[in-house]
């Protein structure tokens, strides 16, 4: 088997790349940036944002695994301390692959017929660079409402947790293959409407913003920012491709909401 390690950079986190670096390789694994089968990314989520997008042309070959080395997170729920529990586990291949859905992004432009095509796995927001953001609102080719505002929200359900969640969004299970649309900042008025609740869309269902005000938008995918110009429709939907976790013990995504964001102290 062959494996990669994603380090968050900070000491901790690359003292102890370098001791699964060892113990893998004393266990007869294969150190391969390029092509690993087990990614292991030390930090936090956003050090497996990093790993996820550094590998996302091989979803269907790479296993993720997550260690924190600050707080416990939604991607990265091992503790340092169990490093070599982990190893062994990774080393005897005893550990189950589990699938979440991500999110697919197409961006379609008024000067080009080629598109870009983007995968996130947490969520992509859309701003508007200096103005409010103005967008037509579709929901399966038919108008939904026209959306004025600081800007929008498309997340998975593993992102749910994050951006959405300070959105206001729901969170939601990562069994469900669905995408959550939030709003940031609607401007809600009698002459100005939008629906104002989260809206959850099931895999058969596709949303698709249209400029109504300026072509060129902040467009985010993860932690990464791309301005995007002359944009004719932003298309989002449930992706085909999956991403892959190791899973080597139970820890149900409701006990890691719970140790998130309640209490982890019991
Ligand atoms: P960052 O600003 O350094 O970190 C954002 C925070 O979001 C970190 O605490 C990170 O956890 C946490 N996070 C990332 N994915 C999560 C998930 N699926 N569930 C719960 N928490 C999660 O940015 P970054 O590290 O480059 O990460 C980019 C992400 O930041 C974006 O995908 C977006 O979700 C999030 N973000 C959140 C807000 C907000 O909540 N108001 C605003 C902008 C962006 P770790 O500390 O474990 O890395």
């Amino acid at each position: 088997m062959r494996f990669a390690v994603q380090s968050r950079n900070d000491d901790l986190s690359n003292e102890l790349m370098e001791r699964a670096k060892t113990y893998l390789t004393d266990f007869g694994l294969i150190f391969d940036d390029a092509e690993p089968d087990v990614v292991l990314s030390i930090g936090g989520d956003g050090t497996l944002l990093h790993a996820f997008h550094r590998y996302k042309e091989r979803l269907d070959e790479v296993a993720f695994v997550g260690i924190h080395t600050g707080h416990l997170g939604f991607y990265a729920d091992w503790k340092p301390a169990e490093i070599e529990k982990l190893v062994i586990s990774i080393a005897k291949h005893d550990f189950q692959v589990i699938e979440y859905p991500l999110l697919e992004v197409k961006v379609e432009y008024t000067n080009r017929n080629q598109s870009a095509t983007f995968l996130a796995l947490n969520e992509s927001t859309i701003k508007s660079p200096e103005v409010t953001l103005v967008m037509d609102v579709e929901l399966n080719g038919a108008l939904f409402e026209r959306f004025r505002g600081d800007g929008l929200c498309v997340s998975t359900p593993t992102g749910s947790t994050a951006y959405n969640k300070a959105l206001g969004g729901a969170i939601l299970h990562p069994s469900l293959p669905a995408i959550q649309m939030t709003e940031m900042a609607s401007i809600n008025n009698r002459v100005f409407r939008t629906v104002g609740s989260p809206l959850i869309l099931p895999s058969h269902h596709n949303l698709v913003l249209k400029p109504v005000k300026g072509p060129d938008f902040m467009v985010t995918i993860d932690h990464l920012q791309i301005l995007q110009k002359d944009v004719k429709s932003v298309h989002y939907r449930v992706a085909k491709e999956r991403v892959r976790f190791a899973r080597f013990r139970p820890f149900p995504f409701w006990k890691r909401v719970h140790d998130s964001f309640i209490d982890s102290n019991d």
